[in-house]
């Protein structure tokens, strides 16, 4: 390789050159580089003889005396170079080409724009089909505690007009509690709607700190379901605390709420480290949820059960979904009915 870059009798030239420089020889094996070649594409001629096939063969295979390809640099960035080739003769009349690379801004920016969009439309597509559940919840769920309200004020007239005001206490108490179930939904969906619109910017988190204040706050319920929830040391990632928090309160919240009869809640938080994503789980010995529903629970106001076996209004999970999309993972549930659930979510792993 160095004899051959020896036979470029004017190599001290194409060092002092601005631009990108790749020197082939006849068997089109890169035999030098120059220094803005390596500046732009982060490869040596020591680290390009070794990935030259791979990533520029392409590129360098062209016949045309200009052609414009994409590089992967070693930085693993994709670059929009111009080439520009002609012919050399080294010093042994052996023939080489010399490709001479300008990076194509215009292009680059371009590209950038076009995967910033395609990103923009991912998210705006996936907006609107919330917002379309969003239109659809209001106009059922909403529906059910209004139709509450509005049938008992009409008995409440209705026995006005009778003069009889027998049962309209009832029926007073009736309305109000379909009102404050309205005012639930309702806070709830702004919960909701929150969590992308409200949330706070990224910064360093420590998972354990959220989830030791994740169990302060629910630490009067775990008293008195005399519930043990064990955990290990969590990592750090970069994140939203408040949410975060919100995403484990709600999970053991739920381990509690749906534990089985005769057994004291036991909640596991642990956590498994994989290549680019933490893996963490919430597990419970509760009553489980049967394989066709695991799916159905994460999507708002879905519940399987009804207000009177337990409380709630079905946001919890949907939140969770939200604030664990926002962070670039999934959520998803495996479990035994009868036997337990563990719910599980990936986190990005971030330099922090
Ligand atoms: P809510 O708790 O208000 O019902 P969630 O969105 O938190 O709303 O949960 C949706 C449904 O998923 C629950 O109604 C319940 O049927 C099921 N579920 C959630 N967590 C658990 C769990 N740990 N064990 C069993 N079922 C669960």
């Amino acid at each position: 390789m160095h004899s051959h870059a020896n036979l470029i009798t004017n190599q001290h030239f194409f060092e002092q050159y601005a631009e990108a420089i790749l020197i082939t020889s006849a068997n089109r094996k890169a035999i030098y580089v120059n220094a803005a070649f390596t500046e732009l594409t982060g490869y040596s001629i020591k680290e390009l003889s070794a990935e030259m096939h791979g990533l520029f063969g392409k590129a360098v295979n062209q016949k045309t005396k200009y052609f414009e390809s994409d590089l992967a640099c070693k930085n693993e960035t994709l670059i929009h170079v111009k080439i520009s080739s002609s012919k050399i003769v080294f010093s042994d009349q052996s023939e080489g080409r010399v490709y001479t690379l300008r990076e194509n801004s215009e292009e680059a920016k371009l590209k950038e724009a076009q995967t910033e969009l395609a990103n923009l439309n991912k998210e705006f597509k996936r907006s609107n089909e919330e917002l379309e559940q969003f239109a659809y919840v209001a106009s059922h769920d909403l529906q059910e505690p209004l139709r509450t309200i509005s049938g008992y004020i009409q008995l409440i007239q209705k026995q006005i007009q009778r003069g009889n005001t027998e049962g309209i206490n009832d029926f007073m108490g009736f309305a109000v509690e379909g009102v404050s179930r309205a005012q639930a939904l309702i806070s709830d969906l702004l919960q909701f709607s929150r969590v992308s619109r409200k949330g706070n910017p990224f910064a360093e988190t420590d998972l354990s700190e959220v989830l030791n204040i994740a169990i302060t706050h629910l630490s009067v319920k775990i008293k008195e379901l005399e519930a043990t929830v064990t955990f290990e040391k969590l990592p750090r990632v970069r994140g939203d605390s408040s949410q975060l928090t919100r995403l484990f309160q709600n999970l053991i919240d739920n381990a509690m709420k749906f534990r089985a009869q005769g057994r004291k809640p036991e909640v596991k938080v642990y956590v498994k480290e994989q290549e680019e994503m933490y893996l963490f789980a919430v597990a419970d010995n509760g009553i489980g949820i049967e394989n066709k529903f695991y799916n159905r629970i994460f999507a708002i106001f879905q519940r399987l059960h009804t207000r009177t076996e337990y409380e709630g209004t079905g946001i919890g999970l949907a939140v969770c979904k939200k604030i664990v999309e926002r962070h670039g993972g999934e959520i998803w549930v495996e479990s035994e009915p009868g036997v337990g659930s563990t719910f599980y979510f990936t986190i990005k792993k971030q330099l922090i």
